[in-house]
């Protein structure tokens, strides 16, 4: 049965989700994990892909080609009315277009495409602004010394150019390619292309750095996790929610499937205790960790994004610690707590503990010596030299001395697993009475001393 937490006041209804998802068994809590984020990882991963278009339209009106994106490469091409045009897709408020020749592609706005050309643009795929291919420069650079590589085969095994414009004989074209190097920074490709469409030479343009984040030629594995395809119809960024749980969640699969594997016992049979923990305590922390630099690599802010992190993993290893040693039987490897069985009474034995606290404190002697200048620190760090006065007291001092008695017994509360019986005990003692009177009283005599410092005010 489900325990459902008490809702009595608003600090219950704010606690009452993490409540009702932490008081389930922990594989619950990774089956639901799983649940949350397994079908955004497929729906990421291979959400349909289309092509872009290709259908011809003369625009009505005199537009501008944005054809290029780079700082060195802003440029943009006029176009007159009557022009043909071939349209490749739609981004946002924009069209992806090239010239019909297809030596110029980039970007026109779609408010200047009216009457008939304007119902051309119905239907037309959707390119997604932030499409672009993570890769490590040292794989990039493999790529392009590919023998024969032809823009032709980059456009359908990779990513498309996203602008386009001719440079010499041949044409050169921006890619959307993030090419990150060992130090985080990532760059922009420019390649170019002679006329036949072979690759001849490239250039790397710097984009933005993130040089924090090293991840070197891991980028290259997770690539199809940060990447996101032109026409990709499904992205975990389009809404709310599934936002939430791509950002936050997609770290902890490793340990979602962890936990599962440990759940189906037979798989991690023969691993220890004590090495299961241990892998739990690194997937806590390193899959989130990883997540997040990897968002940072694509682009994510930092401030909504790693205090939440950080803060999930202290919570994640603070409620992991409090079932540390309960969380698997020892003996069978059953992901199932120990069950209370009962307590054993032992013997009860009395301890007598003294104390004592004054009750009277008079002053017999009290003399001062002569004022000396000594070097003193009269604040952290700081001397100077002061008038010190050293007093002497002397005190007559009366105790009153307690004596508490305590009956007290040894239990031993027993845990048994409900699979196999394994057995845990833990020991106990409870106070059965307990009683303090006065059995006297002491006098003495106390010596000690005061230094009054000139300038600081002086409590004797
Ligand atoms: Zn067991």
């Amino acid at each position: 049965m489900i325990y459902l937490p008490p809702l009595k006041s608003l600090k219950d209804l704010l606690l009452w989700p993490f409540r009702l998802v932490f008081n389930l068994p922990i594989q619950e809590q990774a089956l639901l994990g799983l649940i949350l984020t397994i079908p955004l990882l497929v729906l990421t991963l291979f959400s349909g892909s289309k092509q872009p278009a290709d259908r011809t339209v003369d625009i009505t009106e005199t537009v501008s080609l944005k054809i290029g994106a780079l700082d060195n490469r802003k440029d943009s091409l006029r176009l007159y009315a009557g022009t043909p045009l071939r349209l490749l897709a739609r981004q946002g408020k924009l069209v992806w277009v090239e010239t019909e020749d297809g030596r110029y592609r980039g970007f026109v706005e779609a408010k200047n495409f009216t009457g008939d050309a304007r119902k051309t643009l119905e239907g037309l795929p959707n390119r997604r602004w932030n499409s672009r291919y993570y890769i490590s420069k040292q794989k990039f650079e493999a790529l392009m010394d590919t023998p024969g590589l032809t823009r032709e085969a980059l456009e359908r095994n990779w990513i498309h150019a996203e602008y386009l414009q001719p440079d010499g004989r041949g044409m050169s074209g921006e890619f959307g390619f993030h090419v990150v190097d060992s130090v985080g920074t990532q760059f922009r490709p420019v390649i170019q292309f002679a006329r036949d469409g072979s690759v001849t030479d490239y250039l790397l343009e710097f984009w933005r750095s993130k040089r924090a984040i090293r991840l070197g030629s891991a980028i290259d594995l997770f690539s199809p996790l940060i990447s996101i395809a032109e026409f990709r119809s499904f992205s975990p960024f389009d809404h709310g929610v599934t936002n939430l749980i791509w950002t936050y969640l997609i770290g902890y699969l490793p340990l979602f499937l962890f936990v599962l594997l440990l759940w189906a016992r037979t798989p991690l049979i023969w691993m220890p205790n004590v090495v299961a923990n241990l892998c739990i305590t690194a997937l806590i922390t390193i899959g989130p960790f990883t997540w997040c630099m990897l968002l940072r690599v694509q682009g994510i802010a930092w401030w909504p994004l790693v205090p939440v992190t950080v803060l999930c993993s202290l919570v994640g290893c603070f409620l992991f610690w409090n079932s540390y040693s309960g969380l698997r039987c020892p003996r069978c490897k059953h992901l199932i707590g120990h069950e209370y069985q009962g307590t054993l009474l032992g013997n009860t034995y009395t301890e007598v503990k003294r104390n004592q606290k004054a009750v009277s404190r008079k002053n017999l002697k009290h003399r001062t010596s002569s004022w000396e200048h000594k070097r003193v620190e009269v604040a952290q760090g700081r001397y100077e030299v002061r008038g010190v006065l050293t007093h002497f007291y002397e005190d007559e001092v009366t105790y009153e001395i307690f004596e508490t008695r305590s009956l007290l017994q040894r239990l031993t509360r027993k845990y048994a697993c409900p699979k196999c019986g394994h057995g845990r005990d833990k020991q106990d003692v409870k106070v059965l009475e307990s009683k303090t009177k006065p059995v006297g009283r002491h006098t003495t005599v106390e010596r000690y001393t005061r230094k009054q410092i000139e300038g600081i005010p002086f409590k004797p």
